[in-house]
């Protein structure tokens, strides 16, 4: 890969809104890239909207909220679209009466689920409908309640299909994908699934904003979770791939074997690298 990006001007002069995966693309644990604030303010002189994105149900959007205060990123909530708040979304649009959910997840997803107007109900109460989230709380008997309901024919929805949760430590984080995988082995049936790369993440986003995919970029560092959500919804994409990553020709990243990565509309070494492309398709 010599030439790692290629403007497009024609393209780029449509954009109207840059979706951002967040960890990987807008920062790395606890580190903000340094081109992050510059592309904020870019946008924002441009006019472009943004969302932040991400498939980690196991905290709340305000949690996120307020990760990205400390960074320096003040947003309102709607720039920020978790599994959880897609679920929410989904649910106000498909299923505009359901009310009673059982809730396979953390407090802080249970809690966000409740202040969307969602009864969280008991191992005692009947349900209208199952969610099954990033769970780092589980309890055996509520996974085993939780296929109760999924094998008596409730409707069932999960909020990502991630298999594990990156980690530094010396351990595994079984997450919503894993914890699927389980349930579906036990009741012979699929959910519906919310997060990246499923297309409901960002037709939650054209429906807010009023956009065509040809008005959108998505940005992220994974291809089979953030270019594959680009793909299959039809926007534009920009894959960030260090420097030190493309000089060995192939983006370095974690595309489980078996799976065809997709390919990127761009690839860049950072965020600003297109942001100074969408400022030169306006001049
Ligand atoms: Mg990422």
């Amino acid at each position: 890969m010599d030439k790692i990006f290629i403007p497009l001007h024609e393209e780029l002069r449509k954009i109207r809104h840059v979706v951002m995966d967040m960890d990987g693309t807008i920062y790395h644990g606890n580190k903000l890239f340094p081109t992050t604030l510059p592309f904020l303010e870019r946008l924002k002189k441009l006019g472009i909207g943004f969302t932040f994105l991400t498939n980690n149900s196991s905290r709340s959007t305000d949690v996120y909220l307020e990760h990205l205060h400390r960074f320096g990123i003040h947003v309102p909530r709607e720039c920020m679209l978790s599994s959880t708040g897609n679920t929410v979304d989904y649910l106000q649009r498909h299923h505009p009466g359901i009310r009673r959910l059982f809730l396979l997840g953390t407090d802080s997803f249970r809690a966000e689920m409740r202040a969307s107007g969602f009864t969280d109900c008991s191992m005692e109460e009947e349900p209208e409908l199952v969610v099954t989230a990033f769970d780092t709380s589980l309890l055996y008997e509520r996974l085993c309640k939780c296929a109760w309901w999924i094998k008596h024919g409730k409707p069932w929805i999960a909020t990502h299909c991630d298999l594990e949760c990156p980690t530094e430590k010396p351990t595994t984080l079984i997450d919503c994908g894993s914890v699927t995988a389980c349930l579906e082995a036990v009741s012979g049936r699929k959910p519906v699934v919310m997060g990246k790369p499923n297309r409901t993440m960002m037709e939650t986003i054209f429906h807010r904003y009023s956009l065509m995919p040809e008005e959108v970029v998505m940005c992220g560092d994974r291809a089979y979770t953030d270019i594959q959500l680009a793909v299959n919804s039809g926007t534009f994409s920009a894959m960030i791939v260090s420097e030190s990553q493309s000089k060995t020709g192939i983006p370095a990243d974690s595309t489980p074997p078996g799976i065809v990565r997709p390919v990127p509309t761009w690839v860049i070494p950072h965020l600003e690298k297109l942001g100074e492309a969408l400022s030169e398709s306006r001049d």
